[in-house]
């Protein structure tokens, strides 16, 4: 039932962040092949958005599930000898430049790219506009912030807006209890996939 509730919000969900990409698309570079937000990150994945991300792994090809994961197997290698104190990798269902996984990623994934509101109500610019991808345009790289001068200059018709689509947010109890869903633990991406595989 949870599932089926967690599918429900997801297509509210996506509802809404097409809608905002749309809004910003003059900032927005986003596009297939485009992967620079899986190469390095941690992916924070409650309970039901794993269970999902699983769902759609046991029906991608036998060959394409192993080659899967051993990249796991090594990922997990690198982390143990490791010090960082946040372990940032590729995510192992990256392959060639696009989501193995799409139709079931997570929801982190979903907002990659977006600005968005923090806790404490300041804007998060994403991090490839410092890359010249999304918002580069109009950001001012020394604070991090959006440039109001740049913005102007430009003449464009919609202004750069952040959101409410911070993962803490979107995985409150308010949206469990509007929708239905148990999120349950959240943790990195590979500390889950290491357990579910069994991986020592
Ligand atoms: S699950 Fe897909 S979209 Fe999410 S980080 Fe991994 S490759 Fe990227
Ligand atoms: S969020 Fe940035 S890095 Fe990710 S696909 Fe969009 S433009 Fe590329």
């Amino acid at each position: 039932m949870s599932l089926y509730n967690y599918i429900t919000y997801l297509e509210y969900l996506n509802k809404k962040l097409t809608d905002f990409f749309e809004n910003q698309q003059e900032y927005i570079c986003c596009q297939k092949g485009c992967s620079k937000c899986c190469r390095h990150g941690n992916y924070p994945f409650t309970e039901i958005e794993f269970e999902y991300l699983m769902f759609g792994f046991k029906k991608l090809d036998s060959a394409i599930q192993e080659s899967i994961k051993n990249k796991i197997i090594n990922l997990n290698e690198q982390k143990i000898t490791s010090t960082e104190e946040y372990f940032m990798h590729e995510c192992p269902f990256l392959i060639n430049d696009a989501c193995s996984l799409y139709e079931y990623r997570g929801i982190i994934c979903r907002t990659f790219g977006l600005m968005y509101y923090r806790d404490d109500g300041s804007t998060k610019v994403p991090f490839c506009a410092f890359e010249g991808l999304n918002y580069s345009n109009v950001v001012d790289a020394q604070n991090k912030t959006i440039s109001e001068e740049k913005y102007k200059a430009l003449n464009c018709t919609q202004e750069p807006l952040a959101f409410n689509v911070g993962y803490k947010f979107l995985t409150n109890k308010e949206h469990e209890t509007g929708y239905g869903v148990k999120f349950g633990d959240c943790k990195p991406l590979l500390e889950w996939l290491v357990r579910k595989f069994d991986i020592q």
